[in-house]
């Protein structure tokens, strides 16, 4: 079947950027591999990443985990939400460990699974998952792989970062576990304080920039493309698209290609995005449709339909130009687009 969306994804590219990380952290980096590997493919993404030494992986869900299929020796995978009482069975099959996150779900993993490892969550300032550090009592005998915790501002210059480095490292001195992880991407951009035995960084392997200390350094990864449906020209003083909000001034020449926000490329984009021929730059004119949208294209007299461009999507400028994060950006291309791996 013709698809004629393509998202393309640079192993080679997914890899350098996971070897900076690591680098960088001075400590093994894992991966998050959760939401479909942030859009992209997490069996693709783990199975590139654990070819380059990657042992440690992140999803959300069971269900997630079980998407996978069987886990490559040597590979650990953790389940960041821990089992619902609905996964339990599937928990018990699964090889992957689970991060508990309340003291209920390690109550009930004690029962269902006594002296079987997992993972904990432990809260140190987000208020989002995990045990309270006063609840850390009921940890007592647990057999725990990795400890965590989760930094909540760790984009920003934020006091509360400090903060969370002095609550987890008084935690990893207090509770025993084979080994601690608190940084994300951008934790690890922190330094190498923030880096205990283990980082968890997503956003940054697809390309993302958490913070300036990555910018030249983490490289795209994900190029999306899409195809000119027509040509047309938009004759001066008239307009074009939903709410008429652009107007041309001149005779204006037009591709529509077929991408909308059906597959993420969401109204925000609406005369702030722009397309590629090349090196030309082809301006998103007036707004994004659910299946198509309008460029200009008075620069790129070839262009025809069924001819591919590519849509600016490097993740900070895209962010910048849609108001939209770049972990939005990655995790809404929908299922219209051909996911290819290339090297
Ligand atoms: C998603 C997630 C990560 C990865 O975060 P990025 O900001 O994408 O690097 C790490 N740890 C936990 C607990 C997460 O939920």
């Amino acid at each position: 079947m013709h698809r004629s969306l393509r998202l393309s994804v640079e192993r080679q590219a997914l890899i350098a950027n996971w070897r900076w990380l690591q680098d960088r952290a001075g400590v093994p980096a894992g991966a998050a591999i959760k939401a479909n590997g942030y859009g992209l493919g997490a069996h693709e993404a783990m199975t590139a990443l654990a070819r380059a030494g990657c042992r440690d992986f992140f999803v959300s869900t069971y269900a997630e985990a079980e998407e996978l299929g069987p886990l490559a020796e040597g590979l650990s995978l953790a389940v960041l939400h821990g089992p619902q009482p609905a996964d339990h069975a599937v928990a018990l099959a699964s090889v992957a460990r689970p991060v508990l996150n309340s003291v209920e779900q390690v109550a009930r993993w004690r029962e269902i699974a006594p002296g079987r490892a997992c993972d904990v969550m432990v809260d140190t300032g987000m208020n989002r998952l995990g045990l309270r550090v006063g609840e850390t009592g009921a940890l007592a005998g647990l057999t725990i792989d990795t400890l965590h915790s989760h930094l909540a501002c760790a984009d920003e210059d934020s006091p509360v970062n400090l903060r969370q480095l002095e609550a987890f490292s008084d935690l990893a001195t207090a509770i025993s576990a084979k080994r601690y992880s608190l940084a994300n991407s951008a934790g690890i951009c922190l330094g190498r304080d923030f880096s205990f035995d283990l980082v968890r960084p997503g956003l940054a392997l697809y390309g993302g920039i958490p913070r300036s200390e990555a910018g030249g350094q983490i490289v795209q990864v994900a190029r999306v493309e899409a195809q000119v449906v027509q040509r047309r020209t938009i004759r001066a003083g008239e307009s074009c698209g939903y709410g008429c909000t652009f107007t041309a001034e001149t005779d204006t020449q037009a591709a529509i290609i077929n991408v909308g926000y059906a597959d993420g490329y969401l109204r925000g984009f609406s005369s702030r995005g722009e397309a590629l021929a090349g090196e030309r730059k082809l301006p998103v004119l007036g707004r994004v449709s659910m299946d198509l949208t309008a460029v200009g294209c008075d620069s790129a007299p070839e262009l025809k339909e069924g001819d591919w461009v590519e849509l600016n999507y490097d993740l900070l400028s895209a962010a910048a130009a849609s108001g939209l994060s770049q972990y939005e950006l990655l995790t809404s291309l929908g299922s219209r687009f051909e996911r290819r791996w290339t090297n």
